[in-house]
């Protein structure tokens, strides 16, 4: 049975360290017991070396929200996907939604997709539409922005990559505002053919998650209609008790 992937991605929450490391201890003490599910904490920086410290040994995974695409030298306020590795975290989330609202571009996530995997970090890569439309407009959207965040990656890099496909209109909102398990289904294939028709049929195996308001009512029928392999999940991270049924939930799914 392939290992669901359940990713959290704590975006600038929450406020304290004490809080951040309370949030976690719950999470590391008790996710490893779902040995089916790979469970991926993405705190903000700030926190990563402290967390980094309370994990060692466990059988979570650390990722940082955000690298930059230079190795290093003079730009302030940028974080080195190297200083990310340096602390022990194994993943890195790239073009996120709000990073992109911010003026990240395809282009710009290509370049920082290239650097942190020759840091050694895991992309998780985040694409996603901000709306639909009947004309299938979106479809193009998503075909070009995965081809332009790969371009120039290896087939053997592309592996080291994780899809989360991530509709904007969806993300951050109640449950039944996330998308229907059947369309999930339906872009998890259209993201695969693209990939194929970029590289062979040998990256059909590459990972692809959903993210945009799931919680624990919606796992069930994300994962198994939608027929990913697994979740990247936003304001239901922060709450131990959710998150943690989450990964239950997932660790079930046969
Ligand atoms: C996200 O922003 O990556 C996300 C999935 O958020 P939420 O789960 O809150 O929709």
């Amino acid at each position: 049975m392939k290992k669901k992937i359940i990713i959290a991605n704590w975006k600038m929450n929450p406020l304290d360290i004490d809080a951040a490391t309370e949030l976690f201890k719950k999470i590391k003490n008790n996710a490893p017991k779902f040995s089916n599910v790979k469970t991926i904490i993405c705190p903000p920086f700030v926190y990563l070396g402290e967390l980094s410290l309370m994990y060692s040994g466990s059988k979570i995974s650390l990722g940082a929200q955000d690298s930059f695409w230079e190795n290093n030298g003079s730009f302030t306020g940028e974080i080195s996907p190297y200083q990310i590795t340096d602390l022990g975290a194994d993943y890195v989330i790239l073009g996120h939604s709000d990073r992109r609202a911010l003026g990240e571009t395809n282009e710009i996530v290509n370049k920082k997709i290239k650097t942190a995997i020759s840091a050694g970090l895991n992309v998780i890569l985040c694409i996603g539409e901000s709306e639909r439309d009947d004309d299938g407009e979106y479809l193009r959207f998503i075909e070009e922005e995965i081809k332009e965040s790969l371009k120039g990656i290896s087939k053997n890099n592309l592996s080291k990559i994780i899809i989360a496909y991530e509709p904007i209109w969806a993300i951050g909102k109640s449950k039944n505002k996330a998308m229907k398990p059947a369309n999930v289904y339906e872009m998890k294939l259209f993201i695969l053919k693209v990939l194929k028709n970029i590289y062979d049929a040998s990256v059909m195996e590459t990972k692809i998650l959903y993210g945009g308001s799931s919680g624990p009512e919606n796992t069930e029928s994300l994962i198994k209609e939608g027929e990913v392999d697994g979740l990247l999940v936003g304001h239901e991270s922060l709450i131990a008790s959710h998150f943690l049924e989450i990964i239950k939930i997932a660790d079930g799914i046969k």
